[in-house]
């Protein structure tokens, strides 16, 4: 149907919550198993064994891989809902779960997160090393902004308002705190196996106290975001050193994932440079970890680069999406405490995470006040003042300064300074424009 708006879904959760028997559920319920399949499904899931309730076999009936009994690459299916045309990104409830899901999730607008609302079970998906947490995380460093929380099991706790809203208490400060907007998560009771609130609310239990939206109603009005720009990795190094442990050994570098996520066999671009190196071996707090992803500390074994081109300050990013490298850029600046006021011309050293270098304030653009322009072109700076202004590296003779930065709108932690002159920190700017 034309006109209709196109979003990608992604379905995370603990093991074990349902997200299987949901989605083979919601399929089912619009119409996109027959009742055919449905009774042959019945039959092939006893026959292997799982045990689970038929619906759970639907995405793999679907993505005709059923004999395998899991989906290894990323399998679409599409559904509809009255306004918008789904794109199911992979079918979940596999192990190997979370590479898939990197892939996946790179892709989706939405995510629907189901968690197990029965007694204990909430608590254990949601407890560190739970899955809850870490495809919240996931999923939102990957750039997806908005997600519909489906508490399931419900008939396991005889719909109790109570339980409900326990989990959406816990749950929704957590998820804002990995930095989805409040408004964008929407929280709903289920029951998958029943198909209760999947596409109607028809229990007398639920009906007394939830006026939601069912799982189609919130799907159906999920905005399609624009996806200006979704930071891509950057990891700036912060150490360099030959590794050598039990696991690996080879060039090894560490850093904080700015944004974004690294996954072994990775190529990623080491800026300044032409450098291309692969990611051999990932540790995340001393284990080694097949993947990392936005905020965490982690040391990379590289392959194919040689440590000379390695330094503090290198960022390491995707091969198609580098960091730009400029030698001068416009920032905001909030001015700290001076002994002496700014002035064109005014030597300064810039530090961008682990590197400083040698600068000049080339350009006072303006002051401004409230987010208004003040005065445009003013010739001194004084402390307390919000001002634009124009940064140019020092280049020496041999050496044509540049440094790899972003603009804030790009990337929040890449768009970072602080300017400091004779060891005192004078501001601190947010990049607003590089200028080549
Ligand atoms: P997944 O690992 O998240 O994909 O979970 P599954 O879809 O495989 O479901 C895990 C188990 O929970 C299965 O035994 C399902 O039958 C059961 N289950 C799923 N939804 C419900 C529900 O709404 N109520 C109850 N009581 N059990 C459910």
């Amino acid at each position: 149907e034309s006109g209709k708006k196109n979003i990608s879904l992604i379905v995370v959760g603990h093991v074990d919550a349902g997200k299987s028997t949901l989605m083979g559920r919601l399929l089912y319920d619009i119409g996109e198993l027959t009742e055919k399949e449905k009774t042959a499904n019945e039959r092939g899931s006893k026959k292997i064994g799982k045990g689970s309730f038929a619906f759970a076999w639907g995405l793999d009936a679907l993505g005709d891989e059923r004999d395998r009994g899991v989906t290894i690459d990323i399998a679409t299916t599409h559904f509809a809902t009255p306004h918008r045309n789904y794109t199911l990104l992979d079918a979940p409830g596999h192990r190997d779960f979370i590479p898939a899901m990197i892939s996946g999730a790179a892709q989706a607008d939405v995510a629907l997160m189901v968690v197990d609302g029965s007694p204990g079970e909430f608590e254990a998906g949601f407890e560190r090393g739970g899955q809850t947490r870490e495809h919240a995380w996931l999923v939102r460093s990957l750039g997806v902004k908005e997600i519909i929380v489906g508490v399931n099991k419900m008939d396991l706790v005889s719909w109790s308002q109570d339980r409900y809203e326990e989990i959406v208490e816990a749950l929704k400060p957590f998820l804002v705190s990995a930095g989805f907007a409040s408004a964008k998560t929407t929280f709903m009771p289920l029951a998958a196996m029943e198909g209760i609130n999947i596409v109607e609310n028809d229990v007398d239990e639920l009906k007394e106290w939830y006026t939601g939206p069912t799982l189609i109603n919130a799907l159906d009005k999920v905005e399609v975001p624009s996806r200006p720009y979704d930071s891509p990795l950057r990891i700036p190094v912060s150490n360099v050193f030959k590794g050598q442990t039990a696991i690996a050994s080879g060039v090894a570098v560490s850093g904080r994932l700015c944004s974004g996520v690294v996954q072994v066999g990775d190529r990623l671009r080491a800026v300044p440079g032409d450098e291309v190196a692969t990611v051999r071996t990932i540790e995340v707090d001393e284990d080694t970890s097949s993947y990392a992803v936005s905020g965490q500390n982690v040391t990379l074994y590289l392959s194919g680069i040689d440590s000379i081109n390695l330094s503090i300050g290198t960022i390491l990013c995707p091969t198609s999406l580098p960091v730009p490298l400029v030698s001068k850029f416009i920032t905001q600046i909030l001015v700290f405490d001076l002994q002496s006021p700014i002035i064109v011309g005014t030597s300064v050293e810039l530090f961008h995470h682990s590197v400083n270098l040698p600068a000049t304030i080339c350009r006072l653009v303006n002051v401004m006040e409230k987010g208004q322009v003040l005065k445009k072109n003013p010739r001194v700076l004084q402390k307390g003042m919000t001002a634009t202004v124009e940064i140019a590296l020092r280049s020496s003779s041999n050496n044509n300064a540049r440094i790899p930065i972003e603009t804030s709108q790009e990337n929040k932690e890449m768009g970072r300074v602080l300017i400091r002159r004779n060891g005192e920190t004078i501001a601190a700017g947010v990049v607003t424009e590089l200028l080549g």
